[in-house]
């Protein structure tokens, strides 16, 4: 399987209102006015006063040179390259602060193994070592949590966060290239982890924009309080609209603080399905503006893809942002990020994007609600319907249960849309009515069904849903298929 969209956090994976006051009303009331200096400053890299400095080519060679074929090793790489300090380090010799650890391989490299400063104390080396991608590591995870902190959101560093720039492949393909958060939720022994994969050409770690968009996972689950705005997916759910809504808003954070449009188009010279110079995903419409059914659609064909999803939701956000922007360059960006982030911060458990799009308005709300129809028309053009009518009946269950060796329960279902219209963010849930049928995987996503469409949902399938049984003469289950705009389908069964 193509680990660009198999791996869980991974990176592969407007209308104008006329608002001349906005920036006075916004955050009027109990909310503290940012410190938009302070904050430009950051964006800008200017967020450390003392430190050690680094030599790094930002936010990568192909957006510094503006050269889509440039190499790690062409000689003009070392001249694009920028002094940068590297603040908060615990001791001078390492790169870790309280907070972030960088290694290369794994947790347990040897300490001699790692970058160390030179004679004047910096730490300075080729684009092509590990030893520099622990520098760039660290500069942009320093630079990013600086930022979101600045911005008013406090992050939970309880736990180290562990990073590793050339981690071995699980898959044992140097080859496979990809970036990966855990955070450990359903382990809190454990440190976050944050892993760059592919010993190629065209590392992911020689890309600041990447270490922010594995660090926006972080940021998710931190503004969200860790409540899980895709749960499902934490235990094992194949696609939801958490999944994407995760993506989204981690590729949000990278884009707005490069402050351009796109993510990705240094990883994407390992792919050959993009030209060189084409980013992984762009928040901008180039052609006809990319509609929600485009990507969100079941068509029992594929689950819609959580990238893809992902990808339509940043270009409503950059709707948004470019909204703030045309009418303040400077204090523009940084109201979109405190709206966009303050948003996530009200985000439910399992969240859709009709939540999302709910607490973008409520977070307007809290800011100096001034916003609302740009927010509402950034949706619409996208082609979301906040309010799809109601389904008649709800969606049909048929199938069978079967009990595998081991005592595993395999689900063989066809999920149905009687309806004449689209069934929106279907989800099948096993609940647990009988305690000797314990659920592993309990829910898949499922997109939106159109009319009259039917979905298998099978155990040889990505999208199973699995569960264990103990003991079996006359264990219940119960399916429950769930979608936003009818009533529940119910599929019960005995073992
Ligand atoms: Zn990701």
């Amino acid at each position: 399987m193509d680990g660009l969209r198999q791996l869980r956090f991974a990176i592969l994976l407007i209308t104008v209102s006329a608002l001349p006051a906005c920036s006075r009303n916004l955050f009027q009331g109990t909310v503290n006015l940012p410190n938009y200096d302070q904050l430009n400053s950051i964006r800008r890299g200017l967020f450390a006063l003392s430190g050690p400095k680094s030599q790094l080519v930002l936010p990568n060679p192909i957006d510094a040179a503006s050269d889509p074929y440039i190499a790690i090793t062409d000689p003009r790489v070392s001249s694009l390259s920028v002094v940068s300090t590297l603040p908060n380090l615990l001791i001078p010799s390492r790169l870790e602060s309280e907070f972030i650890k960088m290694r290369i391989h794994s947790i347990n490299d040897a300490l001699s193994s790692l970058a160390a400063p030179d004679a004047s104390g910096n730490f300075t080396y080729s684009a092509d070592t590990d030893h520099y991608s622990e520098s760039l590591g660290y500069y942009s995870l320093s630079l990013i949590q600086t930022y979101i902190e600045a911005l008013g959101f406090s992050l939970n560093k309880n736990r180290p966060l562990y990073v590793f720039v050339l981690a071995p492949s699980e898959s044992g393909t140097s080859a496979d290239v990809n970036a990966f958060y855990d955070h450990h939720k359903f382990d809190p022994s454990s440190s976050h982890t944050m892993s760059f994969y592919g010993d190629t050409s065209y590392k992911v770690s020689k890309d600041r924009d990447m270490f922010f968009h594995e660090f926006g996972h972080f940021v998710n689950e931190s503004v969200s309080a860790e409540r899980g705005i895709d749960f499902a997916g934490d235990r094992g759910a194949n696609y939801t609209e958490g999944a994407a809504l995760h993506e989204c808003l981690a590729d949000y954070g990278a884009e707005t603080l490069s402050g351009h449009p796109y993510i990705g188009r240094w990883i994407a010279r390992n792919f050959s399905e993009f030209q060189p110079g084409q980013p992984l995903r762009s928040a901008q419409d180039t052609g006809p503006v990319m509609q929600f059914a485009e990507v969100s659609t079941n068509d029992n064909r594929s689950l819609p893809e959580r990238y893809a999803v992902a990808e339509w939701c940043t270009r409503v956000l950059w709707r948004i942002r470019s909204q703030f922007v045309l009418q303040d360059s400077y204090r523009g960006p940084i109201d979109a990020d405190r709206l966009i982030y303050s948003a996530i911060s009200l985000l439910p458990q399992d969240a859709s994007f009709t939540a999302f799009r709910s607490a973008l308005l409520s977070a307007d709300q809290k800011l100096g609600g001034v916003h609302s129809r740009t927010i509402e028309a950034a949706f619409a053009v996208g082609g979301f319907d906040p309010n799809p009518s109601r389904l008649r009946q709800p969606l049909s269950v048929i199938g069978r249960a079967e009990v595998a060796r081991g005592g595993s329960v395999n689900f063989n279902l066809q999920v149905s849309n009687p309806n004449g219209n689209v069934a929106r963010n279907v989800r099948v849930i096993l609940e647990q009515v009988d305690a000797r049928i314990v659920p592993v995987i309990s829910v898949q996503g499922f997109g939106d069904m159109p009319a009259g469409a039917t979905v298998t949902v099978s155990s040889q399938s990505a999208s199973a849903i699995t569960a264990t049984v103990s003991a079996t003469g006359g264990a219940l289950f119960r399916l429950r298929v769930v979608t936003e705009n009818g009533n529940d389908g119910i599929y019960e069964g005995a073992l």
